[in-house]
């Protein structure tokens, strides 16, 4: 294969949502295959909506995923700018070339007769198209309005014979009616390229070598190619991918909950899930894997695999997924990455003490098997970091209230008290002993030791927990709990 370049060419008029996110590592996981150009392109043409932020978030995005990009914005490259803003007299050079070789001519029509020419098309049950009146004016014609001060547009002047055919990498080989096109803008009065004219300068003078994009872009392609033509560039190979659903069919939104990067970000994906289960929309490798690396991604990737049949976007497996991935980050980095949700909660300071970090780490450990978004540390580690909020009302009845338990918390608190230390070691023969005195299983113990110190009845192992609380804030908690029994059996008698 000749040099790959590819290309994401997202419009900066909102978040890098999951549909973008995907495109972005098709791409890049492409590039990446052939030892290619992954080039970024932020197409803000569209002046009204584009936003600085907007590109922001979209770099931000990028960067949380990994999708590191060879050209583009803050790296720059040959073929720059690569901000089609930037480009503006590169595409007005290339529309004077359209008309000055009669591919285009200037469109005077106002919005009023537009207007009128849909609803006649609608009356006839047609596709609302323009007729190419103006297609047909004279040089004096347009001389004339000019004269009369009227803004034009740049139309191409389409070729309504034969098809147009497009050999896709993935939907195959599609046939397109021209006579189903019409003579589109390619320049509209305020001088801006429109997107299907911008987008043929840029990949051919950016070389990109295969487009791989959404499938709501095939109803372009067609159009792309005649610009292609008539500039007398090389098309490229296309590929397009098809649309995220969301579980009721429709086309995935933000009625389905989070789709955007940085929303899964905060609800505490992590990057390598989230790339991962992006691959999964709509490839696959064989049916009997699903946890991908990138560097195996990398290595499978193929266009060929990617379905023609929409993806459907299923949360509990990103989820799931995600659950997969905490486990496996060893401490350091799964440290680093939870620590904005310790931060979050107040948990931690933005940069924690060696000891603080110790205890954070010592709090992952005991949750890592147990979370599968990062945004659960708030609540499951709460009772680390301060008193019990709230008690497990069933937890307490059941557990606490039982007959018997006052004397056990009684005894445990005792020797947890006079103990040395306080690691797993130390913890042990307590608990060992505890059976013996109440001649009973360990959970008898442990279930009421662990409501006395976290508040419910499930947690980590107390060999996790109780080191981590330390002495005295545990035997405080059983302490605590002793008090609670006796006030609710008080209670009762009353
Ligand atoms: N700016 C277009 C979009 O965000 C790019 C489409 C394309 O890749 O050609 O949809």
């Amino acid at each position: 294969m000749d040099s790959v370049r590819v290309r994401f060419a997202p419009s900066p008029t909102g978040h890098l949502h999951v549909g973008g996110a995907r495109t972005a590592l098709f791409n890049w996981l492409f590039a990446r295959q052939h030892q290619g150009t992954f080039v970024l392109r932020i197409e803000d043409t569209d002046l009204a909506r584009s936003t600085t932020e907007s590109v922001d978030g979209i770099l931000e995005g990028m960067r949380f995923l990994g999708l590191d990009w060879d050209e583009g914005p803050e790296k720059g490259g040959s073929y720059g700018p690569y901000f089609q803003s930037q480009r503006l007299t590169l595409y007005r050079r290339y529309a004077d070339q359209l008309r000055r070789d009669g591919w285009a001519y200037e469109c005077f029509c106002t919005s009023e007769e537009l207007e009128a020419m849909r609803e006649e098309a609608r009356k006839n049950k047609e596709d609302p198209k323009y007729d190419g009146r103006c297609r047909r004016l004279t040089a004096a014609e347009r001389e004339e309005r000019r004269d009369q001060g009227r803004t034009s547009v740049l139309r191409f002047k389409t070729n309504y014979d034969g098809s147009t055919i497009l050999d896709d990498a993935i939907r195959g080989r599609v046939s397109f009616d021209n006579r189903q096109l019409d003579d589109f803008v390619v320049q509209k009065t305020n001088g801006m390229p429109t997107y299907n004219f911008a987008v043929v300068i840029d990949d051919a003078l950016m070389e990109i070598s295969h487009v791989i994009r959404g499938e709501d872009h095939i109803s372009n392609t067609p159009k792309q190619i005649q610009i292609y033509g008539a500039l007398g560039f090389t098309v490229p190979d296309f590929a397009h991918i098809p649309m995220i659903l969301g579980p009721d069919k429709s086309r995935l939104s933000k009625r389905h909950g989070a789709t955007s990067v940085t929303q899964f970000r905060e609800e505490g994906y992590i990057p390598e899930a989230l790339v991962n289960y992006l691959a999964l929309l709509g490839w696959g490798y064989d049916d009997s894997q699903t946890v991908f690396s990138v560097s195996e991604l990398i290595d499978k990737f193929s266009l060929e695999r990617v379905s023609k049949n929409p993806a459907v976007f299923d949360l509990q497996k990103l989820e799931w997924l995600n659950g997969v991935y905490i486990r496996d980050l060893d401490l350091e980095t799964l440290y680093e990455r939870a620590l904005p949700f310790f931060v979050k909660a107040g948990f931690a300071e933005r940069r924690p003490s060696q000891e603080e970090k110790k205890k954070i780490q010592a709090v992952l450990a005991s949750l890592q098997s147990r979370i599968r978004r990062l945004d659960e540390i708030p609540q499951a580690a709460s009772y680390f970091f301060g008193d019990i909020a709230e008690y497990d009302a069933k937890a307490v009845r059941k557990v606490l209230l039982k007959e018997g338990t006052a004397e056990i918390l009684e005894y445990v608190a005792g020797e947890l008290a006079a103990l040395p230390g306080f690691e797993e070691e130390d913890l042990k023969p307590v608990f060992a002993q505890a059976m013996e005195e109440f001649d009973c299983k360990l959970g008898k113990i442990m279930q009421p030791v662990r409501v006395a110190v976290t508040g419910t009845t499930s947690s980590p192992s107390m060999y996790e927990v109780l080191p981590v609380l330390g002495r005295d804030e545990a035997v405080r908690r059983l302490r605590k709990a002793q008090q609670i029994i006796s006030q609710r059996w008080e209670a009762e008698q009353t």
